[in-house]
């Protein structure tokens, strides 16, 4: 505690003697700072070389469970954006931005722009089970191409008023990565009517709500949204199997950075294979030292929904 009071006193001090001049890069470029994978890649594909971008969750970070260092809350403080996705998985942003500690960083959530979906849940439940769930929105936005168009220019916008000079810039960004977005709508659109059969299974948790309801895909899981659990009920894994097996579905799937133990399980047990969905919430450190994009993974996204719906 005492550490990341020094921390922040130290934090303060710096920002008292620097002003704003502290919240660019010595490069000249504009520092911010985003809270995730998904947030960092469009920071980049937006900001180009004009930004500075740094992701807090480190590759291979657990993404529902994160707690910032003193060292994030510097950072975010002394950068001129700071941009998180708004959901369940980031109430401690939530906590620092009520607490007012955040100086003059300007804060964009992709949950502030994107079209919204309630979470659905998987089991049958009391009326007094489901008020004290309340009505949570999914917070995986971003699975959705016509979201990140959305956020495309949400972004835009953002990094335009903190730099107007570079104006130009973003804009030629934001609209090359729109271009390349729209092609994978496209495809994604053309695989949903073209496809055998609509209904995807999933061995694993299920952070794909917008991706599916965007293209009518239908989904069975075994678990809802990005769920903690880790321990499916045995009557959804033999309902799993049953359905795999029924509709001869060929692939059954597990999300990234998952062991994949539930989705073998079903898929040997129903003569299927396992293939990986990547929510891009975090990214392994080998996917990320590879220099895969949002756009790289949706593509291999893309292939692995050709299969499972063929
Ligand atoms: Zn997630």
């Amino acid at each position: 505690m005492k550490r990341l009071k020094t921390l922040l006193l130290l934090g303060c001090c710096l920002l008292l003697f620097s002003g704003c001049a502290g919240k660019t890069a010595e490069t000249g470029r504009l520092k911010a700072v985003a809270s995730a994978f998904p947030e960092y890649d469009l920071l980049r594909a937006v900001g180009g070389d004009r930004v500075e971008a740094a992701m807090l969750l480190k590759p291979g970070m657990e993404a529902h469970s994160f707690e910032p260092s003193p060292q994030d809350i510097l950072a975010i403080r002394t950068s001129k954006l700071f941009v998180y996705g708004g959901g369940e998985s980031d109430v401690w942003a939530d906590r620092l931005l009520e607490s007012g500690d955040l100086g003059d960083t300007k804060v964009l959530a992709l949950m502030d722009h994107a079209l919204l979906r309630r979470e659905e849940t998987l089991e049958y439940m009391t009326v007094e089970e489901a008020e004290a769930e309340g009505d949570e929105y999914d917070e995986h936005v971003w699975t959705s191409p016509k979201n990140m168009l959305i956020l495309t220019k949400a972004m835009q916008d953002a990094l335009t008023e903190l730099d107007p000079a570079g104006a130009e810039e973003y804009r030629a960004n934001a609209e090359s990565y729109a271009a390349k977005l729209k092609d994978l709508d496209t495809q994604l659109r053309e695989l949903a009517q073209n496809s055998k059969r609509t209904l995807l299974v999933f061995g694993d948790r299920f952070p794909f709500l917008y991706l599916t309801r965007e293209y009518g895909f239908d989904y069975a899981a075994a678990f809802p949204g990005c769920s903690g659990e880790t321990d499916a009920n045995p009557a959804t894994v033999a309902r799993l199997i049953d359905i795999v097996q029924e509709e001869s579905i060929p692939v059954v799937f597990k999300c990234d950075l998952s062991e994949g133990k539930l989705a073998d399980t079903i898929a040997e047990a129903a003569g299927a294979k396992v293939l990986t969905l990547y929510s891009a919430h975090t990214l392994s450190k080998d996917d990320f030292e590879a220099g895969e994009t949002y756009l790289s993974l949706m593509a291999k996204n893309t292939e692995a929904l050709r299969e499972a719906l063929n």
